[in-house]
């Protein structure tokens, strides 16, 4: 569903990656690990069109990414939804208005459907009585399933988590954890995750993605990377963070 050829992003005289190739298949949930400024975020950036790559082909469900116009990508956009480490949720609409926005402006959902798409995902996450309510007035752990809820109201194909739990005060990870479980679980979307909770990303992957140095040094199933690495910079970087 997802595939990067060749891809090379530079930040000035700093590779963040060099000819990156892999490709994620429809309905499987991949994560990525590995140091700091190994390139992770990156990858989920240039997928949401955030950045470009300097040379390289993505594309998703076959259609390009990049290179493309800006009619594929607006089309391939509305294939992927995306939660951040900082929910970046409007401040200025209520939780209700939050999940209904793109529905009905990137997709010209009637406005009652998407509202009922939207209270109908407040109630998956837990928050129906919340929909009145301003995202300020929420706790982190709050705001970040509305954020899941708004990524899900536009039935992407792909689900892009980028180190969705970091922002969180420790008590309330668990709980965002638990509903991105039932979501992997309950749902044929592709998650591309990218995360420092391990035992999360043991739980939920069909497959793990080491990163160093802008490649990819290690992939396998979460078995065999969390117990029986093969690379020496896989096994120091689990040693540490485990
Ligand atoms: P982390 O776990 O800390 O988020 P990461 O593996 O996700 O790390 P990236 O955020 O992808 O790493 O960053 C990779 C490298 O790219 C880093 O060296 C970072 O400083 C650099 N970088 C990222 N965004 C920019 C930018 N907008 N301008 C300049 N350099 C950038």
């Amino acid at each position: 569903l997802i595939r990067l050829e060749q891809v090379t992003k530079r930040f000035g005289d700093n590779t963040v990656l060099d000819h990156l190739d892999f490709s994620v298949d429809a309905g499987k949930h991949v994560t990525l690990i590995g140091p700091s400024g190994s390139g992770k975020t990156t990858i989920l950036r240039l997928l949401m069109t955030l950045t470009k790559p300097d040379e390289g082909r993505i594309t998703v469900d076959g259609q390009q990414l990049f290179p493309a116009t800006e009619k594929e990508v607006r089309e391939v956009r509305k294939k992927i939804g995306m939660v951040f480490q900082q929910f970046n949720l409007f401040p200025n609409m209520t939780v209700l208005r939050n999940i209904m926005e793109a529905p009905v402006t990137v997709l010209g959902l009637p406005k009652d459907e998407a509202e009922a798409r939207a209270r109908e995902l407040l109630e998956m996450v837990g928050l129906a009585d919340k929909c009145d309510a301003r995202p300020t007035r929420l706790s982190g752990g709050q705001q970040q399933r509305v954020a899941i809820a708004r990524a899900l109201a536009m039935r992407p194909q792909v689900l892009l988590l980028d180190e969705v739990t970091s922002a969180l005060d420790p008590e309330l990870v668990a709980g965002v954890l638990d509903l991105l479980r039932d979501i992997a679980r309950s749902t044929d979307i592709t998650m591309l995750c990218v995360t420092h909770e391990m035992s999360f990303a043991r739980d939920i992957s069909d497959q793990v993605l080491m990163f160093d140095e802008g490649r990819v040094i290690e992939a396998g199933s979460p078995e065999k990377i969390f117990n029986d690495p093969e690379n020496d910079r896989t096994r120091e970087f689990l040693s540490a963070v485990l």
